[in-house]
């Protein structure tokens, strides 16, 4: 193993980081050398891959959209909210104002009313001049002040009185009311007393007596009453009848009455003709719960004070005591009234139940609803801006991936492809670097790993170690799947191997991870992408997906690079191979040449055209025929045309011309080269000068046919001179020239005997001969074997009888064969004579079957005999031989026998063979074919 080849330099903070993902978890090792690596990083292609991938990412304006809708839509809640409120502000504002209006009216007019009853009274007075008590008592009890003028005390009369009258006057009323005084007694210019005061209650009487003109706040009342002859409303007194604990803010309404007859014009003519006063005391409290005590459900609390300012101190009346708990009042408003020359201050302010009557409440349904609404709009709005963003970014990733795709199918460099699919997949997931990790396989069939980067420069992982199987990287190495890990750090897997133990020192941090391993179609893995960023919880399920997206296409691509490299190789390994095999072609002594299935020669080496005299042009294709003599040539073509349709080898002998004139035997042999599958792909094939050959079997041949003849010659001379001999000798022996003394018949019998045997071993030469020198000539018939094996037997009988043998018949039906009776006679009294010759004791069989599948029929001579001796059944055919020496004399014959017999069967197409077993017996097999047909041996290898 190799160590990397790794330069130790300083790393940029950039740098460290990408190193460490790759340094977490790993072990040394890995035949890598960075340095024989190319520059992979190609901006021209990052251009073309991601030149517009940023324009694709969602536009920023539509960001704000949903901002924008909830804007305008609070915008409008809150206008028409605003819009329904001041509505019915100014609604409540207006009842508001109505309400104070009535009031203040309720009060002038109930005021204005009890003046009424004091003028009437005061009338009572300016007509009758002088009025008695009983008088007054009548009209005020008939006025039914109780029921009708609530908050009166009563209705009274105060009477000036000069200083000189003071004493006959209180003497004048004690005759009515005996404890009767003027109070207080204090001496002053001008007495006013309380004369009559009704009703008569137990306030009203304490009362009596009373001069409210020592009093400054009635005095000024009074005066002014005097003065301007009109009614005048004194200031806040504490009534004289307040008698109980419980007191009472009060006034006084004054009307001046005159001397009878009296109608004063100025004020000195009133200030003389002034006479008294009636008047009435009220009880603020009384007064103004009698007006508006009959509200049961008042909106507007009042306060009333004497003055033209609301001081505590001048405080009249207030509708209701303060709560402090209570929340502000809606409305308040200040208001002045002029009760006859005594300005009174209102203050008015809301209660609680105004709001009741309130429109204002609308307001805040609107408010709500919109609101809901706007966030409604926003909510959709934003989820649709998300789900077109979603759709946007979507359309971007997939383009991304298309172009990724495309690039991918048109790179066949696996490096440029890796760095394609390693840059792809760190923009897709937005990872802060990325690396592929790819597995190779060396010229020795050793696996190595290779790696690209993105997203920082290749230096910087220069002097890292390969990842390898750890818990982290493990799975995805193993091809397990895709590991996305939000924290790695925070892995139970994470910093369990040496020599780290998690992040070398001097890292930044990793976080976020993610591996997704490549696999090829077969499942084997190619490698693994891995992309980290320092942030965590970077990479989601999209990621994944999408990774997994590219990790397809990258393992297809670099399937298809490698089978690239893979058939390029190939196509190396064959055209070496071709240059070899071409180069053996050229050294061979033959004529070499090349065909295609079709059979159109496409390439023939040197000696060819030496040999021929051919030019390339003239020769390829069929053009070689050409050089074929014209005896040969239909032949050749028909044989060759046979071997391309049943692709069988080829083999045929023709005569090539030669540059040096007239022609040479060649031998040639091709043989096909067939795929898997069985189909031919290119034929093979060599010419081999035989002509030295052919012309030594040619005059073999001759002199063989010379020696036949001349043996058939002999044969001929001799048998003339030995038929004479063995006719003459068996004369003898038959004593025709006369009886034959003892001694001469042994002798005379020798002769015949020798002759017979001379002669047979003539007979057999001669026959031999003529086959051998062709003169045989076949006469055919149709021929039933079985009658014709019969007819054998029995003509051989004595012999077989002589031996105590059996013969016995195996046969199948037969059909008829065409072939010529009398060799095959020949053939078979040779074959039955040698099994009855060689066998002592046992049977002879006789087997025939058909063999329809050779379309011919075979018979085979079986004896229990002695046998041949395994080293010579192949020679057993030869001429003149014979298995033992000893066999002549043991048994006779010439060995030429099976010579015959073979010479005769080859002459009918048939053949024959022998098995044996040395003691056991021998098995002589003939085929005959069904019809003889002239010379179906080669011609061309006879
Ligand atoms: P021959 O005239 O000597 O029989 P053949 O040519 O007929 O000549 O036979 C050659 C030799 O083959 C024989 O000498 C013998 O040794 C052997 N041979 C032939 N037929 C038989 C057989 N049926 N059994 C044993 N040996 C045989």
């Amino acid at each position: 193993m190799r160590r990397p080849a790794v330069g130790r330099g300083t790393a940029s903070p950039l740098q460290r980081l990408a190193l460490l993902l790759f340094r977490t978890r790993i072990m040394m090792g890995g035949p890598l050398s960075i340095k024989n690596l190319n520059p992979l990083y190609k901006v021209n292609l990052k251009n073309q891959l991601y030149g517009d991938l940023k324009s694709k990412e969602l536009p920023s304006d539509r960001a704000f959209l949903p901002g924008c809708v909830l804007f305008i839509s609070l915008a409008l809640t809150g206008l028409a909210t605003w819009y329904v409120f001041s509505l019915a502000e100014t609604k409540d504002r207006e009842r508001f104002q109505n309400i104070v209006q009535r009031s203040q009216n309720a009060i002038a007019v109930r005021i204005d009313t009890y003046i009424s009853s004091l003028r009437g009274t005061a009338a009572l007075f300016t007509a009758t001049g002088r009025t008695d008590r009983e008088t007054f008592h009548s009209y005020i009890s008939r006025l039914e002040l109780q029921s009708h003028y609530p908050g009166i005390q009563g209705i009274g009369f105060t009477k000036r009185v000069p200083p000189d009258q003071v004493e006959k006057t209180v003497a004048e009323i004690r005759q009515e009311i005996p404890s009767f005084k003027i109070w207080p007694e204090s001496p002053r210019d001008e007495y006013h007393t309380i004369l009559y005061l009704e009703p008569q209650d137990r306030r009203n009487r304490a009362a009596l007596g009373y001069d409210m003109f020592t009093e400054p706040v009635r005095r000024a009342a009074m005066e002014r009453a005097r003065d301007t002859g009109l009614a005048a409303t004194s200031g806040k007194v504490t009534l004289v009848q307040e008698i109980d604990s419980e007191k009472q803010a009060g006034f006084l309404i004054y009307l001046p009455i005159y001397e009878p007859g009296a109608a004063p014009e100025t004020i000195n003519q009133r200030r003389a003709a002034l006479n008294g006063f009636v008047y009435s005391p009220f009880r603020a409290g009384d007064l103004l719960v009698g007006i508006f005590g009959g509200e049961t459900r008042p909106r507007v609390d009042f306060e009333v004070f004497d003055g033209p300012e609301p001081r505590p101190e001048n405080r009249l009346y207030r509708s209701r005591e303060a709560d402090p708990d209570e929340r502000r009042p809606r409305y308040s408003t200040t208001t002045r009234l002029n009760v006859w020359g005594q300005t009174w201050t209102l203050l008015f302010t809301t209660r609680p139940a105004f709001d009741l009557g309130s429109n204002r409440g609308v307001a805040l349904p609107i408010f709500i609803v919109g609101s809901i609404v706007s966030f409604t709009l926003f909510g959709i709005t934003r989820s649709q801006v998300k789900a077109r963003a979603a759709a946007d970014r979507n359309a971007a990733e997939l383009e991304t991936l298309n172009r990724v795709a495309i690039s991918l199918s048109a790179e066949t460099d696996l490096q440029k492809l890796v760095q394609i699919v390693t840059d792809a997949g760190t923009k897709l997931s937005g990872a802060a670097f990325g690396a592929f990790f790819y597995n190779l396989i060396d010229v020795k069939g050793e696996t190595y790993t290779l790696y690209t980067l993105s997203g920082v420069p290749r230096e910087a992982f220069a002097k890292f170690p390969m990842p390898r199987n750890t818990a982290v990287f493990g799975p995805t190495f193993r091809g397990e799947g895709v590991v996305r890990l939000d924290d790695v750090t925070k892995d139970p897997r994470y910093g369990k191997n040496a020599p780290y133990a998690g992040m070398p020192e001097g890292h930044l941090p990793v976080k976020s991870y993610l591996a997704v391993p490549v696999l090829s179609r077969s499942g084997t893995v190619l490698g693994g992408l891995f992309f980290g960023h320092s942030a965590p919880g970077r990479f989601t399920e999209r990621h994944e997906r999408l990774l997994l997206s590219i990790a397809s296409h990258a393992a297809i691509a670099i399937d298809k690079a490698r089978l690239i490299e893979t058939a390029e190789q190939e196509q190396k390994k064959a055209e070496e191979s071709e240059r070899q095999y071409r180069l053996l072609a050229e050294v061979m002594p033959q004529l070499v040449w090349t065909s295609t299935p079709e059979g159109r020669v496409d390439w023939c080496n040197q000696r060819w055209y030496e040999a021929t005299g051919l030019t390339a042009e003239e020769t390829l294709g069929s053009g070689g025929l050409k050089a074929i003599h014209p005896d040969d040539r239909q032949r050749t073509r028909d044989r060759w045309r046979a071997a391309i349709l049943t692709g069988t080898p080829h083999e045929v002998e023709f005569r090539l011309q030669s540059p040096f004139g007239g022609y040479r035997w060649y031998l040639s042999r091709g043989l096909p080269l067939k795929d898997a599958s069985g189909r031919i792909i290119r034929w093979f094939g060599t010419c081999t000068d035989i002509d030295d050959r052919k012309r030594a079997e040619a005059e073999a041949r001759e002199a063989s046919r010379v020696k036949s003849e001349f043996v058939s010659n002999v044969s001929h001379e001799l048998r003339t001179p030995l038929n004479a001999i063995i006719g003459y000798s068996s004369l003898l022996r038959d004593e025709t020239f006369g009886a034959l003394i003892d001694d001469q018949k042994q002798p005379v019998e020798g002769v015949l005997k020798n002759g017979k045997e001379l002669l047979n071993l003539i007979n057999n030469l001669l026959d031999l001969s003529k086959i051998e020198s062709g003169k045989m000539p076949v006469d055919l018939e149709k021929i039933d074997l079985v009658p014709l094996l019969e007819e054998i037997v029995s003509g051989m009988q004595p012999l077989i009888d002589e031996k105590s043998l059996s013969v016995v018949y195996r046969m199948t039906p037969l059909p008829e064969i065409e072939s010529d009776p009398n060799k095959l006679k020949q053939i078979f009294v040779n074959l039955i004579s040698n099994a009855i010759k060689f066998t002592e004791k046992g049977e002879i069989i006789l087997l025939a079957t058909e063999k329809p599948e050779e379309e011919g029929i075979e018979i085979a001579v079986q004896d229990t005999g002695i046998g041949i001796p395994p080293d010579e059944l192949a020679r057993i055919f030869d001429a003149f031989h014979q298995a033992d020496a000893t066999s002549t004399r043991k048994f006779g014959g010439t060995g030429l026998g099976l010579a015959i017999v073979k010479e005769l069967t080859g002459l009918l197409n048939g053949r024959i063979g022998v098995e044996s077993e040395l003691d056991k017996g021998a098995t002589f097999t003939l085929f005959l074919p069904y019809r003889w047909k002239e010379d179906d041996k080669d011609p061309q290898k006879g």
